[in-house]
């Protein structure tokens, strides 16, 4: 492996941040926790140094990153006016797993925009990535921590072998709190329009706002030339190779029921089930997602679960969907990109 590995996942002293933030400075990739997922940070006010994110994911040119701050003076650097409702957002969601497209300075290289005249800022929580960014003295551009197209990491196991060779650190801060990727919103007429669901539900936005919508390519399929406001809606992601399938019904007696005459015809096939169901199926193998009941424990280990389905060889992967309450809307727009929109309500 080329990178040098760094735990800091059970304690750590400050001095190694000084080494990290000199990194970042001198154009090295870092792979760092954040209180959502892992990302690949790099200066991100340097346009060679955001090429290798690109270069090290093979994410496309035209899918923007998002910048990752510590401080909230470094937004009139890298962004125009600030509306009221932005503000109050800021306010009510700065630090943590909120991401807010703002209008951008031309400080922001076109290569972190892809040339949008808008910038996606966020404001991680967890300390290992705020100290980083802090001594970067520089935003980090970070996407997740993956090759593009597949699930993110959310722990360094999983990162090792994707990306070992491609970054020049890899920072361990033991498996991501929440497990999915930041709230994307972007405020349009006044109304914040959620772009990517998260951990930020639309209900915390409405109680702060009192207005909040949802776009609605979050469950639909675009078209590839359909005008999206997030590129990253368009692409591919979160998906295991093996073929999956996502079943759902607020019966739990029906989602057992479907899932078995789905088995019925594909005994080769792993389904990933809630803890509560899990004695229930006749498939080969059967993964433990979390509890119905802790859509938090499921956040957290549904990216860790999709990564181990490959190694099982099955032909088919049958996986129990949630509510689209609260969190699990996040959850369920994640499982239905998974099985690229192959789902069944029932
Ligand atoms: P990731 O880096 O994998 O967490 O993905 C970042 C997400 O934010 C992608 O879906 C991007 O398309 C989206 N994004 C980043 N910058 C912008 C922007 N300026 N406008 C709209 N969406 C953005
Ligand atoms: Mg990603």
């Amino acid at each position: 492996m080329k990178a040098k590995y760094i735990n800091l996942s059970t304690n750590f002293d400050d001095s190694i941040f000084d080494e990290l933030g000199l990194a970042i400075r001198n154009g090295k990739l870092v792979v760092f926790p954040t209180e959502t997922v892992y990302g690949i940070g790099a200066n991100g006010l340097d346009e060679t140094s955001v090429k290798k994110i690109y270069e090290a994911k093979g994410r496309s040119s035209d899918n923007p990153l998002i910048l990752h701050i510590s401080n909230t003076n470094t937004l009139s650097e890298i962004t125009k006016s600030i509306s009221c409702v932005e503000k109050k957002l800021i306010n009510a969601f700065f630090p943590g797993p909120f991401t807010l497209i703002l209008e951008r300075t031309p400080t922001v290289p076109n290569v972190v925009t892809s040339n949008l005249e808008t910038v996606a800022v966020r404001m991680p929580s967890n300390e290992i990535a705020r100290k980083i960014i802090e001594h970067a003295k520089v935003p980090i551009a970070a996407p997740s921590a993956n090759i593009s197209g597949k699930p993110s990491g959310t722990e360094v196991c999983d990162i090792i072998d994707e990306l070992g060779d491609k970054v020049d650190y890899i920072v361990d801060g033991g498996k991501c709190d929440i497990g999915i990727e930041s709230t994307v919103v972007r405020v349009v007429d006044d109304i914040p329009t959620i772009l990517r669901p998260g951990k930020i539900t639309k209900e915390d936005i409405l109680n702060v706002v009192g207005k909040v919508k949802v776009d609605r390519h979050i469950f639909e399929k675009c078209d590839f030339n359909e005008a999206v406001l997030s590129p990253g809606m368009k692409y591919r992601h979160y998906a295991p190779n093996t073929k999956c399938i996502m079943v759902y019904s607020s019966e739990n007696n029906k989602l057992v029921q479907k899932i078995n005459d789905i088995v019925k015809d594909n005994f080769n096939s792993l389904v990933i089930s809630t803890t509560e169901n899990i004695s229930k199926y006749n498939a080969k193998y059967v993964l433990d997602v979390g509890s119905k009941n802790n859509l938090n424990e499921i956040s957290k280990n549904i990216f860790s679960t999709l990564r181990k389905v490959d190694s099982y060889n099955v032909d088919l992967v049958i996986i129990e969907g949630v509510t689209r309450e609260g969190l699990g809307l996040a959850i369920m727009n994640r499982l239905i990109r998974a099985c690229e929109y192959n789902y069944i309500e029932c």
